[in-house]
């Protein structure tokens, strides 16, 4: 069914009791042209891309749980391009400019707020990475510039700007189209779409093994029993490295747990994105009026999606020291997830080991604001056997040729 006025009052004088099924539960099939494990965004958005774009809908989208219980639900929904390599900004404009039409060519409303990123600097040192930063967006064609700290402080009026303020605003760099956009109607938006043309998503099933003969891919062992394929995409966040070491593939990627929060909701307070530098804490307010707040890992390798009272006094205070009024906020809910962190801190894309296998991992904390341009990416290697000019620089060979994209060091991200 296509959704739309007519048929949302329509549904409504039914009682709403009448709506289909958003994406089809499927049982797996003995074979397919192309299995993707992992029912995050990247796999959702890969299926969907390689049925819409190159015609392949003998597709499986393998999750061991539900689709979007990784990552892509549990993450804060920031959306920008403000990275410094090129190759950085190709890849997550080319996912802005997607998310940009989502709702649209998903008939599915993943409510997409360009609200605008401020990225905060208090220190004469931290105007200087600003500097620099601005400078490199403006060379890489995207929107960005520095704004100054009256600007900055307009933007986030309960920012605490008295004279002894511990992180005084001093400016920072704005990206007007940077926003958030609801994550789980991401991740629900791809599926119903790839489902209506033909993919299969298949829930609770776990793959636990891959086959390879005569060093091709030609099918994985799950919990449902075996299926084939030829073309076999691992976009599994954190346990891709588990899977590429059942083919012989070694990944740079350590997972940590990292945390969300949430407030009780309020009135409009802040109508930005804001990240301070200095702490490395972040925070929006929903549409429904919750501050969502983030910050950085827990240190400690883990695969426990779950968080640690230490990182949370960390986070928690560096937003009462830049907004003390927030302390009279409830917190609602906390939670954590698992990310793959890479040495660089960019994601890896491109062939793994044998012929038929490609990765789509290594997005970090940071891969939410990818997923339109990770599947894509992803879907293009799977149908063509061959890297997309954009995931070229993203390979796997850059941690063995020293082409690193190290964006921790050039955009700053604290990870
Ligand atoms: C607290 C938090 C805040 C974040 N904030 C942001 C943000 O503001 N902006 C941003 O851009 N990014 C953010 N991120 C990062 C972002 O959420 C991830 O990078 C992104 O969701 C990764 O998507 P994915 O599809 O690769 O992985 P996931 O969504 O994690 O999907 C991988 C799926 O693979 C499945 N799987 C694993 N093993 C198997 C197996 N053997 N068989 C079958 N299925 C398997 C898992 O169950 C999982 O559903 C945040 C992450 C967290 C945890």
């Amino acid at each position: 069914m296509k959704y739309s006025a007519v048929t949302l009052a329509r549904e409504a004088l039914r009682g709403h009791r009448h709506w289909p099924e958003a994406w089809a539960k499927a049982r797996p099939k003995a074979a397919y042209d192309a299995v993707i494990v992992g029912g995050g965004g990247h796999g959702l958005a890969t299926a969907y891309y390689l049925a819409k774009t190159h015609g392949l809908s003998r597709v499986a989208v393998l999750e061991k749980g539900w689709i979007g219980g990784g990552n892509t639900g549990r993450n804060t929904t920031v959306i920008r391009s403000n990275y410094f390599y090129p190759e950085s900004v190709a890849l997550y404009d080319l996912a802005l400019r997607l998310y940009e039409g989502l709702s649209r060519e998903l008939n599915y409303n993943v409510m997409l707020s360009q609200r605008g990123m401020l990225i905060a600097a208090h220190t004469p040192a931290q105007m200087e990475i600003c500097n620099r930063i601005a400078n490199a967006m403006q060379l890489n064609g995207v929107d960005g510039r520095l704004m100054d700290a009256e600007e900055a402080a307009a933007r986030v009026p309960l920012a605490n700007q008295a004279a002894d303020a511990r992180y005084r605003l001093m400016g920072g760099i704005w990206q007007g189209r940077a926003g958030v956009a609801r994550h789980d109607a991401v991740a629900w938006g791809y599926a119903r779409a790839a489902s209506r043309m033909g993919v299969d998503i298949i829930e609770g099933c776990d793959v636990q093994d891959i086959v390879v003969e005569a060093g091709r891919v030609t099918g994985v062992e799950t919990n449902l029993g075996p299926i084939r394929t030829n073309r076999l995409g691992l976009a599994a966040a954190g346990a891709t490295p588990g899977l590429a070491a059942k083919v012989g593939v070694r990944l740079p990627i350590h997972t940590y747990a990292l945390q969300a929060f949430v407030s009780e909701p309020v009135k409009p307070i802040l109508d930005t994105v804001l990240l301070y530098l200095g702490t490395g804490t972040y925070l929006s307010q929903s549409d429904k009026g919750e501050l969502v707040i983030g910050g950085g890992l827990d240190r400690v390798p883990t695969h426990g999606q779950k968080g640690n009272l230490p990182a949370q006094e960390q986070v928690l205070s560096g937003v009462l020291e830049m907004f003390p009024s927030f302390g009279q906020l409830k917190l609602l809910r906390q939670w954590g997830g698992v990310v793959d962190v890479v040495p660089d801190s960019s994601p890896i894309l491109g062939p793994a080991g044998p012929e038929g296998v490609f990765l789509n991992c290594g997005w970090g904390t940071g891969g939410f604001k990818a997923i339109p341009a990770g599947g894509t990416l992803l879907a293009h290697m799977l149908a063509t056997g061959d890297h997309h000019a954009i995931s070229r620089p993203f390979d796997l060979d850059r941690f063995r040729t020293g082409r690193l994209i190290d964006e921790a060091a050039g955009s700053g991200i604290a990870h």
